[in-house]
């Protein structure tokens, strides 16, 4: 609820304080039209099992990074602002004929983090298209603690990431996150939500890196 705070008192600062680009320092929105402009589209991601198909808005580049860094660490509003409406359309691409029983959630971040920061980035990407889309936008998910080791498989060890589902799980979900690298996170997160009842889960982020095996 506070994120929801913040970004309304963000809209409502800009009128008389406009933003100003993050990456080039333009006034009128972060990303500026010229910095839109230089956007390139994120490639074709192949298929991540169990996920029915992931995809990503941006190439993750020197062009698109500051803005991720700032959603990342400072809960960048005016970012997922601008960017939500180009997700929205990818959003009902990617999801196809079961777009209207979507239930959107968002692969947690580290707790520790989202505490340190006060907001996790990926929170205020869902809720943000939820808004866009009307879609509705639930908490599915609960990372456990970096330390926390017990109950994990080999895999999820290796990953360094596990999460538990929360409470019922909707049929058709989709998982946001800010970058797909190697799409672990994605992964581990829809094997959760298979286990714990979802029928189709997708992924959807705002940036993918262009060779995720090298990263
Ligand atoms: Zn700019």
């Amino acid at each position: 609820m506070l994120q929801w705070w913040r970004g309304h008192v963000d809209g409502f600062l800009e009128q008389w304080f406009p933003t100003s680009c993050t990456r080039c320092g333009s006034l009128g929105g972060s990303p500026c039209s010229i910095c839109i402009d230089q956007f390139v589209g994120a490639a074709l991601i192949p298929e991540i099992p169990p996920l029915k198909s992931v995809a990503a808005l941006l190439r993750y580049d020197e062009t698109s990074r500051p803005f991720i860094a700032d959603l990342k660490y400072h809960g960048g509003w005016s970012v997922v602002r601008g960017l939500a409406p180009a997700l929205s359309f990818l959003l009902e691409d990617t999801v196809g004929a079961q777009y209207r029983d979507v239930v959107l959630t968002w692969a947690p971040t580290i707790p520790e983090r989202a505490r340190d920061r006060g907001f996790d980035q990926a929170e205020v990407l869902a809720r943000e298209l939820a808004h866009r889309s009307g879609l509705p936008v639930r908490r599915l998910l609960r990372r456990l603690p970096g330390e926390h080791q017990t109950g994990r498989n080999r895999f999820e060890r290796s990953q360094g990431v596990h999460f538990v589902a929360t409470g019922p799980i909707p049929e058709i979900v989709v998982v946001l996150d800010d970058v797909v690298t190697t799409g672990s996170t994605l992964a581990a997160a829809a094997t959760v939500l298979c286990e714990a009842g979802a029928l189709s889960v997708f992924g959807l982020a705002l940036a993918a890196t262009p060779d995720r095996s090298q990263t």
